[in-house]
């Protein structure tokens, strides 16, 4: 099947499960310039991208685009300067020395940039997240911060084969996400789901699906869980 036709076909079932509020978010990673602007010609605006120094060159590449970039991959302070001067949104950020990094870089002349806080909903260890017990502080920290505009949470839990565990994953985060929300009401994304296990996380309340796999093929990888954090 060809990219158009996995595209549309994934817009589709979405628009069937009744989820035309539901953003798809595009994961570019790995994934060419003339691939992504394959997408954005069919309508597709948001796309997610793991790895800095790639990015940024798509990113650069396709300014004239005006396209809306998200960055999944794991956070540390060295890249935050260069995250918050090229992308949109920031789906990984899970500690308050990065809100404070990302709040410094960037700039007066750019709208804020629009964060997510990665949350550990399943305790899995070696995992990025804020536990959902550290989270009201670092929503705080984020709320306070120039440049910076509080969104929501995103997840990646663990790729379970087991569909009613991660059915309980994504409640579970539904249920963190719900309560956050009586401290800053403004918030309105929830990302989690990916090509496994969309519907299912849609079910569960998800606002943001972020789907690699089901639209653009296989990524060449030898390791699996490298791949999915990001480095
Ligand atoms: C790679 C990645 C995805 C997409 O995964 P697929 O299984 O290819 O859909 C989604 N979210 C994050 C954080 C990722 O790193």
């Amino acid at each position: 099947m060809s990219l158009a036709q996995r595209y549309t076909e994934l817009t589709d079932q979405l628009a069937e499960l009744g989820s035309g509020d539901v953003r798809l978010l595009a994961v570019s990673k790995k994934k060419s310039g003339a691939e992504i602007g394959e997408l954005a010609d069919l309508g597709q605006r948001a796309f997610g991208e793991n790895y800095l120094q790639e990015a940024v060159s798509k990113i650069q590449a396709l300014a004239d685009r005006h396209l809306e970039w998200h960055f999944i991959g794991r956070l540390q302070s060295n890249k935050c300067a260069d995250v918050a001067r090229y992308f949109d949104w920031c789906q990984s950020v899970d500690r308050e020395r990065l809100v404070n990094a990302l709040s410094r870089g960037r700039s007066e002349q750019q709208s804020p940039l629009q964060i997510l806080l990665q949350t550990n909903i399943d305790g899995e260890v070696g995992k990025g997240g804020a536990t959902p017990e550290q989270l009201p502080e670092l929503a705080d920290a984020v709320a306070r911060a120039p440049g910076l505009e509080l969104r929501g949470l995103m997840a990646i839990p663990e790729p379970s084969p087991d569909l009613d565990q991660r059915a309980a994953a994504f409640r579970a985060l539904a249920d963190v996400y719900k309560q956050l929300r009586k401290q800053h009401a403004q918030i309105d994304t929830l990302s989690m789901g990916m090509s496994a296990d969309y519907a299912s996380a849609i079910a569960q309340g998800s606002t943001m699906i972020r789907v690699g796999t089901a639209l653009f093929g296989a990524r060449d990888t030898l390791n699996n869980s490298r791949d999915r954090d990001g480095v």
